[in-house]
């Protein structure tokens, strides 16, 4: 092997090649499965990010779940199909696309079973033995049992699908029994399998299908590909559900199998457990022995985006290839940046979950930190390379929160002569504020990444104390003006239940977060913390006025703390912290108004009113934009040519508050259209794809 000259030789074993059964990974870097929200409607775009992943140097890019069979479909979540022949092309253009750049390709196949109603196809779930479904909406639906014929048609099915698989092109054809998503994890457990045939029972007899099919498996595709097993090593359920123990007995009847072992925690939350709740490594303790129990290689993931920890998990020999899902969405480069030693360079997940959050709200994958994720085919956005400039013309960027420190790098990266000017003392905007909250110091990388590329960009110039306005600016003369003045929290109550301000007592104690990020919080007492933007922010409240001391009563119109964060997979993490901190959690409340003392609530379906006494009211419902600037500066629009000003554009929460995902993305969209051909609205500014209308109208 000839080590590039680059590397510091520490990392070398982060590049050694790894064998996995007949074909071998180029080096220990594993992109695991992962979904994305695109799958089967979105296939060219998938290939594309898949792709992307590839070429930034990951050995193994694998897709997401794959439904095998179309007596499971997990609608309405969108992910890849192969039932037939007729979706190996789509399957096989994302193979291609990973092989072109040297990198293997894994395919997950996966059949819901107990886990999905099948919405689209209407068949009758299947299960181990019958019972309700386990979706995330308590669907009005039972699987029923499986027969011996059932589960010999199961068999065939996967092996069929596993042929297919081999058609399309993939390396890695995995046999999927984890996250509790899959009839294999199902067969497993003893929630799910009270059978009492020799499928059910003992730990052999419920392994008994997993080894089945993986023998299946391995004579259909033969010395063509890999067959790695994913498990789950322990649901932390306790007794109830699968623990490391028995599932550790259980790799030791399977042990050499499959040709990879691929073990995570289950269910999906605590596998992907956001920063907040748990640091990078959390699942070390459990993957922990696996070794011991097989020669074949393990992959693990903990959210790595350290080279030294990953070279700590091969040394230490928890496991042979570094696996990541949101490592490689966030920098689908970071390989090839340990490899050429640009450390700084690397743009590090904060485990937000935002990446989450379009499998389950159904929309194409977005990264707060990676813009480009997603947008790699139907937009031609790079996480790594962008257009040269298009023209001398000098930008002015003002705010330095995350949309105006992506928007600044992404043009100095272009070649723009670009001037960052800054109110403050610090980069980061909101990012700098927020980090300081329990749990969010990770987001701080949001604005580390960009600073780091900064430095490195002597044709953008940054200014601090430079709080600017429009006669300013129109001083400064510079030809394009881009306005990411943010926003702040409002303090009139306005959200989702009051759509103009509510009612508030003079003398009033009224408080918003950015009251509490500032320092000012009440002495004690009793505090109402009304959430009605319902993000992370009102829980976040919660806890730092818990933590200080004060009685906390957390009041939501929704039916849980914090509802959005089901789409981030925080939500009970979130609520059982309240709890255990002591917070008074009331749903289905509305605010009515604000008093001296305190407040009238009342119940979101009856209306009936309570009074409640409190000290102080900390009102989280939405957020004012920052605009100012940007409407002065619109004003003065006649005076614009004799000052030079060709174009004022307002992005980020500045023009329409939203996550700081979406305030990274406005900056980069921003730097990217940038004397492109002009964006008027009146077209589809992406390309996508249609359905293929059937010849039989
Ligand atoms: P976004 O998420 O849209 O990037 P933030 O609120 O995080 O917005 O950041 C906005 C940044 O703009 C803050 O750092 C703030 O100090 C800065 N800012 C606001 N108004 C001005 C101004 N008139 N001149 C310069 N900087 C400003
Ligand atoms: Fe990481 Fe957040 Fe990006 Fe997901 S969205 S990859 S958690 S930074």
């Amino acid at each position: 092997m000839t080590r590039d000259t680059r590397r510091d030789p520490r990392y070398d074993v982060l590049f050694e090649p790894v064998a996995i059964g007949p074909v071998t990974a180029k080096n220990r870097f594993y992109q695991v499965p992962h979904c994305n929200g695109m799958g089967y409607r979105d296939p060219t775009a998938l290939a594309h990010m898949r792709g992307v992943k590839a070429e930034g140097g990951w050995a193994v890019v694998c897709t997401e779940q794959v439904e095998f069979h179309h007596t499971s479909d997990i609608t309405p979540f969108i992910e890849l199909r192969l039932w037939d022949d007729r979706d190996v092309p789509m399957l096989a253009r994302m193979a291609d696309r990973v092989h072109e750049f040297g990198a293997l390709a894994g395919i997950e196949l996966a059949y819901n079973g107990v886990n999905g109603p099948n919405l689209h196809t209407r068949e009758v779930p299947m299960a181990p033995t019958g019972m309700p479904v386990a979706s995330f909406t308590y669907d009005p639906v039972q699987a029923r049992t499986m027969d011996k014929q059932d589960i010999r048609n199961l068999r065939r099915w996967h092996r069929a699908a596993a042929l297919r698989a081999r058609k399309a092109g993939f390396d890695l054809v995995y046999v999927y029994a984890g996250h509790a998503l899959t009839f294999l994890h199902h067969f497993l457990s003893k929630r799910y399998n009270h059978r009492t045939d020799e499928y059910g029972g003992s730990l052999e007899n419920r392994v008994r299908l997993l080894r089945e099919v993986l023998i299946d498996t391995r004579e259909a595709v033969g010395d063509a590909c890999a067959v790695p097993c994913r498990l789950s090593i322990d649901e932390m359920l306790g007794p109830d559900g699968l623990e490391k123990a028995e599932v550790e007995d259980m790799i030791g009847l399977l042990a050499e199998l499959p040709d990879l072992w691929d073990v995570a925690l289950a269910p999906w939350e605590n596998d992907s457990q956001t920063s907040r709740f748990g640091p990078e490594g959390r699942q070390e303790p459990f993957i922990e022995g696996v070794k011991k129990l097989t020669t074949k290689p393990v992959v693990g993931v903990g959210r790595y985006t350290s080279p030294d920890r990953m070279v700590s998990v091969v040394n230490k020999g928890l496991a042979d290839l570094i696996g990541c899902a949101r490592p490689s969405i966030a920098d689908p480069f970071l390989p090839k940046k340990i490899e050429e030693g640009r450390f700084e360079d690397i743009r590090e997940c904060i485990g937000c979950n935002i990446c989450v959050s379009g499998d389950f709200t159904m929309s194409p994958i977005r990264c707060t930190q990676n813009p480009t994720m997603g947008e790699e085919w139907r937009k031609g956005w790079h996480p790594e390379r962008i257009r040269a400039k298009a023209s001398d013309k000098p930008v002015l960027v003002v705010g330095a929160g995350p949309a105006g420190l992506e928007a600044a790098q992404a043009l100095g990266k272009r070649g723009y002569e670009v001037t960052l000017a800054e109110k403050g003392t610090a980069l980061g905007g909101r990012v700098s504020r927020e980090c300081r909250l329990p749990g969010l110091s990770a987001w701080a990388r949001v604005r580390d990444y960009r600073e780091q590329q900064l430095h490195k960009l002597a044709n953008v110039q940054v200014y601090f104390d430079s709080g600017l306005d429009a006669d300013a600016v129109m001083e400064f003369g510079f030809p394009r003006i881009v306005v990411a003045t943010g926003a702040r929290w409002r303090k009139d109550g306005v959200g989702h239940q009051w759509t103009r301000p509510m009612p508030v007592a003079d003398g009033a104690r009224v408080l918003t977060p950015d009251d509490v990020m500032d320092g000012t919080l009440p002495d004690g007492g009793c505090v109402i913390v009304w959430d009605d933007d319902h993000y992370y922010m009102g829980g976040l409240m919660a806890e730092v006025l818990a933590e200080k001391g004060c009685e906390t009563h957390y009041l939501t119109p929704a039916c849980e703390a914090s509802t959005w964060t089901r789409n981030t997979m925080e939500q009970p993490f979130i609520q059982a912290r309240l709890l255990e901190m002591g917070v008074k959690i009331h749903a289905f409340a509305n605010l009515d108004a604000v008093s001296e003392g305190g407040i009238t609530a009342s119940c979101v379906f009856t209306g009936q009113t309570e009074e409640v006494e409190a000290d102080a009211v900390v009102l989280v419902t939405s957020r004012a934009p920052e605009d100012r600037l940007a409407r002065d500066l619109k004003a003065r629009a006649a005076d614009w040519p004799d000052a030079g000003i060709e174009s004022v554009v307002t992005i980020g929460d500045a023009l329409a508050p939203a996550t700081i995902a979406h305030a990274v993305y406005a900056g980069r969209r921003y730097a990217e259209e940038l004397d492109g051909p002009p964006v008027t609205g009146d077209e589809v500014p992406f390309k996508r794809e249609l359905v293929e209308l059937s010849a039989e109208g």
